[in-house]
């Protein structure tokens, strides 16, 4: 019986080893490892922040004494470029609990993942696009899935789009002409902090020069959410109506009768139907921003489906598009790379050889969960911390590889930890913006570490040392 094999065998308990001795390792990196910023003061503008996906590209960084002060970043985008000089980076590799050396981390993650006979290649929504490419190219030559975060964020979104088709267009366009935000099932004022005052509200356009006197805001949504408090109108939805109340507005779009049953279902009374209704015609340049609120809830696909149909009966009466708050800077970036290269958006399968689509069947949370996978490898994604309970107990019985920045919850359950690379801050890489605008984000810095340079980078170095060893399996 070799290593691996016995190590399968025994898992969990390994497993639960793994998670003391990484929570050690992580308390020596605090101590001995500190990643030094370079001497000196290292000042760059027009930075990319590649955390939510607005990706902005205004952001100015500025190094000085192993500190980091940032000009026009939100807190959480700050807080990302904090990570650069965090003590608690992912400076070397880690198998089994244990510090390995680069080149043999890579080959057990290798050998992991050519055992396995349903391998899962996750790509997370923090790395680029040029990774994510690299990423499908090993699903591909291992016959595994692939899936991203669409799956367990904006998928439903991405259906919806696919069955009706979107009236979008860039941030730039909302920004400068837009004068009715309805902000359906999301709250940017946390989620995506510079959202109001960069692109909806509190800026001046070139067509809106009045700024937010000249805008007009509603927000349908079950709470009374921060962004819900600065709204001109409140629709109080009660929750899983979405679709019930998106049929109802495209009924009194057109001018007919709305049934009353209505009022019951989404606990909207008709005269705030008729308000919101008057305020859609009213405007020259309307917009639907997509949250999760719509996407995940009841009804699923159908809302974003429907939410879409009703953005195309607003331009009947004036301009309208639609489009969704994409959480992770790079979520739409693997629905682009992915459609590239397979025709499909997510949750691909090429266990025949050719790719194949069935959101439900190949997406990650349900293939994990009915015991499908047996090998994960999960790039910038944290899945431990995203997944359900039931998928995250699954992960402790099969071998998994992560590619992470620093120790979250997918540490924990990880046999191998290869330190991931800040994309786009430590290296260049290409962004998809939630307009499906790419951004292309210059580095500033180097990695703390000399063995990769980019999580593409380090995918390639897999993928080589995986097609040598299937080939000195096949005997070529
Ligand atoms: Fe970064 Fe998003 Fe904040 Fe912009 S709004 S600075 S992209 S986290």
């Amino acid at each position: 019986m070799n290593q691996l094999s016995l190590i399968s065998e025994v898992r969990p308990a390994i497993k639960e080893v793994i998670r003391l001795e990484v929570s050690q390792l992580i308390s020596n990196v605090s101590k001995v490892e500190t990643v030094k910023a370079k001497q000196g003061k290292v000042k760059c503008t027009d930075v990319t922040c590649t955390v939510c996906g607005m990706s902005c590209d205004d952001i100015e960084v500025l190094m000085a004494n192993d500190e980091i002060t940032t000009k026009n970043a939100c807190t959480i985008g700050d807080a990302r470029f904090q990570v650069l000089l965090s003590h608690d980076r992912i400076v070397y590799p880690v198998v089994y609990g244990e510090r390995q050396e680069w080149m043999r981390a890579v080959e057990t993650a290798a050998d992991m993942l050519i055992k396995a006979k349903r391998p899962l290649i996750f790509l997370g929504g923090e790395t680029s696009t040029e990774a994510m490419a690299a990423g499908i190219e090993i699903a591909e030559l291992l016959g595994g899935l692939v899936d991203g975060n669409s799956s367990i964020c904006h998928g439903p979104t991405i259906m919806g789009l696919q069955n009706t088709g979107q009236v979008g267009c860039t941030l730039g366009e909302c920004r400068n002409r837009s004068d009715l935000s309805i902000y359906w099932g999301c709250n940017p004022s946390e989620s995506h902090p510079r959202h109001l005052s960069r692109h909806s509200m509190y800026n001046r356009g070139f067509f809106v020069e009045q700024g937010s006197r000249g805008r007009k805001m509603i927000v349908v949504d079950s709470r009374l959410s921060s962004t819900a408090a600065l709204a001109d109108l409140h629709v109080q939805i009660k929750p899983g109506s979405d679709y019930e109340l998106l049929d109802a507005l495209m009924v009194a779009l057109r001018g007919e009768e709305v049934n009353e049953a209505v009022e019951k279902v989404t606990g909207v009374s008709m005269d705030t139907i008729d308000k919101l209704v008057d305020m859609v015609k009213a405007c020259k340049f309307g917009v639907i921003w997509m949250g999760l609120g719509i996407a995940s809830t009841r009804g699923k696909s159908h809302n974003p489906a429907i939410a879409m149909r009703l953005a195309q009966l607003c331009n009947d009466y004036t301009k309208f598009v639609i489009l969704a708050n994409r959480v992770e800077c790079n979520d739409a970036g693997l629905n682009q790379v992915l459609t590239w290269t397979t025709g499909f958006p997510f949750a691909v399968d090429f266990s025949r050889g050719y790719p194949r689509y069935q959101p439900g069947e190949y997406t990650c949370v349900d293939a994990i969960c009915r015991g499908e996978v047996d090998a994960v490898l999960s790039i910038s994604a944290d899945l431990g911390g995203h997944l359900p309970k039931k998928a995250v107990e699954r992960l402790m019985n099969v071998p998994v590889v992560s590619i992470e920045v620093s120790p979250g919850p997918q540490a924990f359950v990880s046999d191998v930890i290869l330190p991931g690379v800040i994309d786009g801050m430590e290296c260049d890489g290409t962004f998809y913006r939630m307009d499906n605008v790419p951004i292309r984000a210059r580095s500033f810095t180097e990695p703390p570490f000399e063995f990769t340079k980019s999580n593409e980078d380090t995918l390639r170095m897999l993928l080589k040392v995986i097609k040598q060893k299937k080939e000195d399996m096949e005997g070529r």
